[in-house]
């Protein structure tokens, strides 16, 4: 769990570091044909979607060029477009990694003491290896 955390906060930071997507901006409507081809040969992602207000249409999903800080929510012509920073989806999963290693950190030390790993009851008379007299754990 915690190695998957470590793998996904290193793919994102070098996705935001090193490449053109450092944040996410996502069109409305966008439904242009032409638009939309010439969107996916600059590397934009298009979503189809399904409106009450439009008949139907797609969203745009393109990289931001520029690192951003925060939503920014304005119009580009007849588009309505949302900027999304992509560290947002990073500090979750950073704290989520930190607290998986905290946890794992915390269960190796209490083995080391000879206390429980789940409950952290010394445990000096139960042999290795036996359940924990005190909840039942390893
Ligand atoms: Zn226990």
């Amino acid at each position: 769990m915690k190695w998957v955390g470590v793998g996904f906060s290193v793919l994102l930071s070098a996705v935001l570091i090193g490449s053109r997507w450092k944040g996410v901006e996502l069109w409305f409507p966008g439904n242009h044909v032409v638009g939309v081809v010439s969107g996916v040969l600059r590397g934009e992602m298009h979503v189809p979607f399904q409106s009450t207000a439009h008949a139907a249409g797609v969203v745009t999903i393109s990289p931001s060029p520029w690192l951003l800080w925060w939503f920014r929510l304005y119009r580009r012509g007849a588009h309505a477009v949302i900027d999304i920073p992509l560290w947002v989806l990073l500090l979750p999963m950073l704290l989520a990694t930190i607290a998986a290693w905290r946890l794992d950190t915390l269960a190796r030390r209490r083995i080391l003491a000879g206390e429980c790993a789940s409950c952290g009851y010394d445990r000096p008379a139960t042999p290795a290896g036996a359940n924990c007299p005190e909840c039942g754990g390893k």
